[in-house]
């Protein structure tokens, strides 16, 4: 009795979990972050569970074979939800109908062939199986793909490994106990459901938890973002460097003003689309030549900041003399209907700073040299005052 009661319980978390998903994956307009597939899987394993209700004691029947063909594809949509969630595009409908009919096959050959207890035996071992395969994708996921959800993902391992566990000693009773293991009233399928109840409750919220942290880690990003170039707009330009100088070790950094000569002509000869493809060609050389750690800005328009970070004067010159020629010497790809485009740039660079609160002064500084970089006849590499601040 209190098993059925946990059973009805279960399906209810299950169903209204179900519409909470596809509320949360109808709000997610594209992306869906497998918001829809979770729905999906707890819709079958819903059901299942429902007609394991409505069924009674486990007999062969069309309905037991729907229902374990159900409780198998139910993880199995997890599964792909998952994946969708890290970001493969992979297909649903043809993966799940095509286990769902296999799997049905399969239940008709086992009962006819080995019987019923073989067929439920089947089904906990496919279980046992299917989520040990989770708890591995998980711990693996949470060291290549997802190594920012390392703790979430282990702990969704622990607890997917516990039904996994459940489901192999299910196999186990089956085996030596027969079909008197699956009696509702047995201390081990109360054990079960009460578990299978606990991850109805507890793995819904968490899976919310995953999509609001990639929700707003996307809006951190964007905020930090320029759209169009996709390098760090000023306000990611100020968190990084705050973020440098809170590291003890952080040494003087460099700023590096580097505007498009001319820009204006491109505009005006070649239209807008073009012109915003030589940002974009300019911000992939910026990238290019800056090494690891350094950080690229475009401050608006034809105006980009690059922040040398650990590196001395000669370093810092060094590279924007290779930024320059990097960019003098290339032509902007893509462009087929009008004949080579290239552009070139003037580069102002700051003395040494030591703290995020000297940018404005940098800035000045490396505003004048690029001015000074300007009026001598642009597409060269100005240094300001030698003078250190902050
Ligand atoms: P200088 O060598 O002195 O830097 O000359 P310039 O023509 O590059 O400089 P100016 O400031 O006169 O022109 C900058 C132009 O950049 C004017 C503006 O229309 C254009 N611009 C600003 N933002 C964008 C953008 O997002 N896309 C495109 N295509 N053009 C932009
Ligand atoms: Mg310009
Ligand atoms: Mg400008």
């Amino acid at each position: 009795m209190v098993t059925t009661v946990i059973l009805g319980m279960l399906c209810v978390h299950l169903l209204c979990f179900c519409v909470m998903f596809l509320l949360i994956s109808s709000r997610l307009n594209g992306k869906k972050l497998g918001m829809d597939v979770f729905a999906l899987g707890n819709l079958l394993l819903g059901l299942a569970y429902t007609l394991q209700l409505l069924g009674g004691p486990a007999h062969w029947s069309l309905i037991e074979v729907v229902n374990h063909t159900m409780t198998l594809c139910a993880p199995a949509a997890y599964v792909l939800g998952a994946l969708r969630f890290f970001g493969r595009q992979v297909p649903v409908w043809r993966p799940l109908l095509t286990l769902a009919v296999v799997y049905s096959a399969l239940q008709v050959l086992v009962q006819w062939l080995l019987g019923g207890e073989a067929r439920h035996a089947l089904l906990a071992l496919s279980c046992a199986l299917l989520f040990l395969g989770m708890v591995v994708a998980l711990l693996y996921a949470g060291r290549t793909v997802a190594k920012d959800l390392r703790a979430e993902m282990v702990v969704f391992a622990i607890l997917i490994s516990g039904i996994g566990a459940l489901n192999a000693a299910k196999f186990v009773l089956i085996l030596t106990d027969g079909l008197a293991a699956l009696d509702l009233n047995t201390r081990f399928q109360t054990t079960f459901y009460i578990y299978m109840s606990f991850l109805g409750t507890v793995m819904p919220p968490g899976a919310v938890w995953l999509v609001l942290r990639r929700l707003t880690d996307e809006l951190r990003n964007m905020a930090a973002h320029d759209p169009l170039t996709h390098l760090l707009n000023r306000r990611g330009l100020m968190d990084g460097l705050a973020a440098h100088f809170r590291s003890r070790t952080a040494g003087p950094a460099y700023l590096l003003i580097v505007d498009i000569d001319y820009f204006k002509r491109i505009n005006d000869t070649y239209g807008h689309t073009v012109g915003d493809q030589v940002l974009g060609h300019v911000a992939e050389l910026l990238n290019a030549s800056a090494r690891q750690g350094d950080l690229t800005c475009r401050l608006g328009g034809e105006e980009f900041a690059l922040i040398c970070l650990d590196t001395d004067s000669a370093g810092a010159l060094q590279l924007a003399e290779r930024m320059r020629t990097a960019i003098e010497h290339s032509q902007v790809p893509g462009i087929n209907q009008h004949p080579a485009i290239r552009c070139t740039v003037t580069v102002g660079v700051s003395a040494a700073f030591t703290s995020a609160q000297a940018l404005d002064q940098a800035m000045q500084q490396a505003d004048a040299a690029l001015y000074r970089g300007k009026t001598s006849g642009r597409n060269r590499v100005e240094w300001a005052s030698s003078q250190a601040v902050g």
